[in-house]
């Protein structure tokens, strides 16, 4: 693969191929996705995302996220005549994981 980041720039280390977990935080919805391959440094922990992954990655979770916050949108009406008692809102998550 090109592009790889095979030694760590911070500890002149050589990485390690790992599969990683991302978080992100947009519109106050939190997406996991696990399962993305990426260059680890065993000395600093440092996560190297190849950059045509990376940007796969985000695009992907950006559009599920904007999925998420329509359908949201769309059912709270519903969702308040279902529960009204309930005010506390549940928290907004949505995790993405590759089945092995
Ligand atoms: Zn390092």
């Amino acid at each position: 693969m090109k592009g790889l980041i095979t030694i760590c720039p911070e500890c002149q280390v050589k990485t390690e191929l790992r599969e990683i977990t991302v978080e992100f935080e947009r519109k106050g919805i939190r997406a996991t996705m696990s399962g993305i391959p990426a260059m680890v440094c065993p000395n600093c922990g440092e996560e190297y995302i190849p950059g045509e992954i990376g940007g796969d990655v985000i695009d992907v979770v950006s559009r599920a996220i904007d999925y998420l916050e329509a359908l949201l949108k769309r059912s709270e009406v519903r969702r308040k005549e279902l529960l009204p008692d309930q005010l506390t809102p549940s928290p907004k998550r949505l995790e993405l994981a590759l089945a092995s």
